[in-house]
């Protein structure tokens, strides 16, 4: 899953995985639960991450390889925020091929209004949002009733840092993939649009690439 912060990586690629039965893996989770559990390496990023800038290649690489190498992956992925550099998507041929990779293009209000409102869940990840995706329990996970809180990052100051980090060193990594043929854009220009309707034609675009 392809795009900038709030274009929904996260929201449909948890879908996603219910669907296709393969496991989810978002980098940003796996980044925010070493920061929780207070490792070392949780230590040393947690700096990049509250200010909304990229953590160091290697660092992610590792946290990534360790992922898939589990073996809930053996039969595919899906990845949400990796890689986010050139380095990373080498990094990634290495370990695994890639068949799709699918670009939300989502216009900035949108991206603003909803990363604002995002609230998530401290024990799961699980993302819901004050106004558009309400959870059922105010202030409650609904799948593991754990607290939802508004992520450091999601404040409206760092927002502009990580639009203009994945401007200036994601972005540019989309023509890496246009050069493999394997992009397929999705466009969502509103904020209110339910996820539904996105994974399905999400699914609908894998479904033509495999035939
Ligand atoms: P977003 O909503 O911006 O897509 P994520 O939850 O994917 O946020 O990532 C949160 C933070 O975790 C990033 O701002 C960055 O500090 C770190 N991070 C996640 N994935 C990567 C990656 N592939 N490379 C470097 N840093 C990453
Ligand atoms: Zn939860």
């Amino acid at each position: 899953m392809f795009g900038p912060p709030g274009s929904g990586k996260g929201t449909y690629a948890s879908r996603l995985s219910t669907e296709l039965s393969i496991p989810h893996i978002s980098t940003g989770d796996l980044v925010r639960d070493e920061i929780k559990n207070q490792t070392e390496l949780g230590k040393r990023i947690n700096d990049y991450s509250a200010r909304g800038q990229l953590v160091p290649d290697n660092v992610i690489c590792q946290l990534l390889q360790k992922r898939i190498s589990r073996p809930d992956c053996a039969k595919g992925f899906i990845l949400d925020g990796f890689p986010r550099t050139i380095p990373q998507a080498q990094e990634l041929e290495k370990i695994s091929a890639t068949d799709i990779v699918v670009n939300l293009e989502v216009p900035d209000e949108v991206i603003i209004e909803r990363l604002a409102s995002r609230l998530t869940c401290r024990k799961c990840g699980a993302i819901y949002n004050q106004r558009f995706l309400k959870p059922r329990t105010e202030g409650k996970c609904d799948k593991c009733e754990g607290q939802l809180y508004q992520r450091d990052d999601d404040r409206p100051s760092v927002i502009q840092e990580r639009l203009q980090v994945y401007r200036r060193q994601t972005q540019p990594l989309l023509e890496y993939y246009v050069k493999k043929n394997q992009v397929k854009s999705i466009s969502n220009k509103e904020a209110g649009v339910p996820p539904e309707r996105i994974v399905e034609e999400i699914i609908s675009v894998i479904q033509t690439k495999k035939n």
